[in-house]
Order: structure tokens, then sequence, then C-alpha cells
């Protein structure tokens, strides 16, 4: 019998993609042991005034350079391809589709993210479908995700289990720190993969 496919889904808008990134997606891998882990990179994200979508392209072929050499990395593009504002629902419900109803979903993403999904849209329907990994940085208040636990039960009641912490030390890089360097013409090499150092230069990025 066919065994029931455990993906991770990579949520973030990878403005740049980092080696923190790269380390969080195959920790998850290891650790949850997953069959894959598919990078999205958010089209338009809905809780942000800017519009990252405008760099879209060049966000999806980063991450696509960044991950080409581990064979368990996909990259998609259903979220940038996707008209309008990029809903994690949306996303889940589409990947479901395609992997099978019974598949088991880990959407990866940053704890601060997490924290915060009581806002998204359709919760209650997310938290049904798939479980939630909440990356952390070194020294981040984890009690914070405990909380959300507690909220999310007192407004579910159930599935507060669904949501795991797993630190990742790389995560000390951040894109906004990336994007800061650029700008002040510092080096980032060894805090991106080298084909993303070189996008980033020959396409004029974050100057
Ligand atoms: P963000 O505000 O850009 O990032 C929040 C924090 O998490 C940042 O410190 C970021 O660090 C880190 N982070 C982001 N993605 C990560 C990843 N995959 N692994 C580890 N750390 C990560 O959040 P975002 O990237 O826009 O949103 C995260 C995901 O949640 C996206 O897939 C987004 O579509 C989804 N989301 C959905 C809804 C909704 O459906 N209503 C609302 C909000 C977010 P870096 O800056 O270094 O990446």
């Amino acid at each position: 019998m066919k065994k029931d496919l455990k993906i991770g889904i990579m949520g973030g808008t990878f403005n740049p993609i980092h080696h923190g990134h790269l380390v969080a997606a195959g920790e998850a891998l290891h650790q949850f042991h997953l069959d894959k882990v598919i990078f999205i990179p958010s089209g338009d994200p809905p809780h942000k005034d800017f519009h990252e979508e405008k760099i879209a392209e060049h966000r999806y072929l980063m991450t696509v350079i960044a991950t080409s050499s581990n064979k368990n990395f996909f990259v998609s593009r259903i979220e940038i391809d996707r008209k309008g504002k990029s809903y994690t629902i949306d996303t889940i419900k589409e990947l479901k589709k395609i992997y099978g109803q019974s598949s088991n979903l880990y959407f990866i993403t940053g704890a601060d993210a997490i924290l915060e999904i009581l806002s998204w849209k359709k919760t209650q329907e997310i938290i049904q479908l798939c479980s939630f990994i909440a990356a952390t940085r070194p020294g981040y208040d984890i009690s914070r995700i405990q909380e959300l636990k507690e909220r999310l039960f007192k407004k579910t009641k159930n599935n507060i289990e669904k949501i795991f912490v797993m630190e990742v030390p790389a995560l000390a890089i951040s894109s906004t720190d990336i994007r800061k360097r650029v700008k002040g013409k510092k080096p980032i090499d060894y805090l991106v993969p080298e084909g993303v150092s070189n996008y980033i230069l020959k396409h004029g990025l974050y100057k």
C-alpha cells in the first residue's frame, strides 16, 4: 500500500533566501522525518503594506538557485502565480488536492509569523488541515508559543499539539539584515549561498 507522504511546506517571503532558511528546512526534514520540503515564496503577503510581489520573480529564482543541490528540496510558484493576496489556507488546500487529502502537511515558518496565526484567514480550517513548525532564533522566548497554544485551545478546543517549536541557531541570519548589508555595501558571503549572492549583485537588488 502506498504510504501517505509527509511534506514540509516552507512558507516565507525569502527576500532573499539565506542559509538560516536552508538549515531550518534541513532540520525539519530530519526531525520530523519528512519526505520532502517544498519552499513556497509568498506572492503578495496579506499582512504587508509594501508590495513584495514587485520582486517576486527574483525571490522565486533565488529560492530555486539556493535549493537546487538538495534532492529533497523543491520550490513551488503557486503563490507567486496566484492573483491577489497569498493566503496560507488557499495554498494548503491546493497542496492537499495535489498530494491527497490524507497527506501530512507541516507548515514551517518563523515563530513570529506563527504567533499571528489567530489573525490569519480561516485559522480554524488551517489547523485542521496541517501542523505547524515554528522555527525560532537563539534566545527566542518560547513561552509566547505556549501562550498561543492556550489561546488557540480556548478558541478551537483542540489541535494545540499541532504546533511544534524548532530552535535553529543559524536563524541568527535574517533577510532584513542581508538587505541592509547590501545597501551599506557590506559583504554577504557565507550568509547566503554563493549563487544567491551573485544573483543579487548581477540584478542590482537591495541597493
Ligand atoms: P515575515 O513577517 O516576513 O517573517 C517573520 C519572521 O519569521 C522573520 O523573522 C523571518 O525571518 C522569519 N521567517 C520567515 N519565513 C521563515 C521560514 N520559512 N523559516 C524560518 N524563518 C522564517 O513572515 P512572512 O515570511 O511574510 O510569512 C511567513 C509565512 O506565513 C508566509 O508563508 C506567509 O504567506 C504566511 N502568512 C499567512 C498569512 C495568512 O494566510 N493570512 C498571514 C501572515 C503570514 P527572515 O526575514 O530572515 O525570513
